[in-house]
């Protein structure tokens, strides 16, 4: 099938090069022409595990192309996805200017019947919005042509996108049409051979099964974290607490895994848009309300510890920190914990110096004062003379540690674990105080 998707970040990109894995013709589209000329010379602009590979394989066989103009695009395909940004605006509320500006640009470009559909998280109602866009710029010019709209949300995981791509354990389809329903079986009958995955609902209902699923896994890490920090308070170690519940078939053992808050570019803005969302409709989400407040003191935690262990007194402290994208495997540094715990400190007057084994490039474009961080080429480097080593991200790079080494390496014996990486009584034999999340060691 021809295909053509609007926006080459993250799901644009992952879509893209998955679809013509399996013979679509695909193209990306992007108003970002920097970036398009980058992915045109076969350079990724993102950082995800087997996307380059992929990317260029296809590119080289013809399939998968990458271009800013919209205008041929959209006349060459059947089936246009929007996969861009919708990020929180002020209030909160998703930002659906680019969405917007999509649905224009099919609007005038459309040259007969396309499938338009909304892979970005857009609120409930909005791909609803985006027909009557399209119709009503069509009429404005005097230009009808017959097409659909269907809502397709994107569950991947940046980290390990292309495996939940081809792997999805559902596809969800939102759509009231079936032509829609025929021409989306197609386009996913690759990836649903073994299995049905896909699932036809309601476009309402599919716009709000992603806000909800984004909604449900940040419950389940708030909930860890309020749990970890009682278990602080009362010396019980959360780690054989996350073993006790995890091994109930009902609770399971993901997403329960305590630490310094949710980042990245999903949950924070879901919750928010969601709560928005609601608070337009006068529901009121009181829940998701103390979710949203949970991770927010949650992701100052470590910078508190750090406080009372140096009781306040910031004069030429300077702080390592291991791990600065807000996940493993991903370069994303959106709404990472790492970053608040940094300008914290800057704030307080200490200083950085913090290794990540992908994301130093991207910290290097948001913060790139050289008085305040400096990025080290390799994690033991970082540690030399520090007053604290900080881990913000489960890199496994970070998982086998010499400690008797680090004790060394430090000038004041202090480890600050927002991942619960390491068993407490090894890391203090060597002599370190070792503070991680509700291990029952509160400073
Ligand atoms: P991104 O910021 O990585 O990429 C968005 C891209 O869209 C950028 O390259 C930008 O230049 C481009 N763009 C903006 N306006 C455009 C326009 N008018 N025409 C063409 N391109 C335009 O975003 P992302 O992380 O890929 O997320 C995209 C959507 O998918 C969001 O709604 C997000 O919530 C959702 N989503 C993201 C993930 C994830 O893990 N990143 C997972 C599931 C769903």
């Amino acid at each position: 099938m021809n295909i053509a998707i609007f926006g080459s970040g993250y799901v644009g990109l992952v879509t893209g090069a998955c679809l013509a894995d399996v013979g679509h013709k695909v193209s990306c589209i992007d108003i970002d022409s920097h970036k398009i000329e980058h992915l045109n010379q076969g350079n990724i602009p993102i950082y995800e595990p087997g996307l380059e590979a992929l990317i260029n394989r296809n590119r080289q066989e013809g399939l998968l192309s990458f271009t800013t103009d919209a205008k041929q695009a959209v006349q060459r395909a059947e089936l246009i996805f929007i996969a861009v940004g919708t990020p929180s605006d002020q209030s909160g509320q998703a930002d659906l200017r680019s969405v917007f500006a999509v649905a224009d640009s099919i609007a005038d470009y459309m040259n007969n019947y396309k499938v338009v559909i909304s892979k970005s998280t857009v609120p409930v109602g909005t791909t609803e919005q985006i027909k009557q866009r399209i119709v009503a710029r069509q009429q404005h010019h005097n230009h009808l042509i017959d097409f659909d709209v269907c809502s397709n949300p994107e569950f991947l995981k940046e980290g390990s996108a292309i495996e939940d791509f081809t792997r999805a354990a559902r596809i969800i389809i939102g759509t009231d049409s079936q032509r829609v329903t025929q021409l989306m079986s197609e386009c996913y009958a690759p990836y649903n051979r073994n299995r049905n995955k896909l699932m036809f609902l309601d476009i309402r209902a599919s716009e709000l099964t992603k806000y909800a699923a984004n909604a449900m896994l940040a419950t389940k890490i708030s909930f860890m974290n309020e749990i970890a920090n009682l278990a602080e308070h009362l010396q019980a170690d959360i780690e054989q607490v996350r073993q006790g519940i995890g091994s109930d078939p009902r609770i399971g053992f993901d997403f329960i895994y305590p630490g310094c808050g949710y980042g990245g570019s999903c949950f924070p803005k879901d919750v928010s848009a969601l709560l928005n969302s609601a608070t337009l409709t006068g529901v009121n989400l009181e829940l998701l309300q103390s979710v949203q407040r949970v991770n927010e003191r949650q992701k100052h935690l470590l910078f508190d510890k750090l406080n009372q262990v140096f009781n306040g007194q910031w004069h030429n402290k300077t702080i390592a920190i291991w791990g600065l994208a807000f996940k493993p495997n991903t370069d994303d540094m959106r709404e990472a914990p790492s970053r608040i715990l940094m300008e914290a400190i800057w704030q307080a007057g200490g200083r950085v110096q913090a290794f990540d084994p992908i994301a130093m490039p991207e910290c290097k474009k948001l913060y790139s004062d050289e008085s305040k961080l400096t990025l080290c080429e390799q994690r033991d480097a970082c540690v030399d003379n520090a007053d604290a080593l900080v881990i913000c991200t489960e890199w496994k790079a970070f998982r086998t540690v010499d400690f008797e080494w680090l004790k060394q390496q430090l000038k004041t014996p202090v480890v600050v674990d927002g991942r619960n990486l390491f068993e407490p009584k090894r890391v203090q034999q060597a002599g370190l105080l070792y503070y991680a999340v509700g291990r029952g060691n509160s400073v």
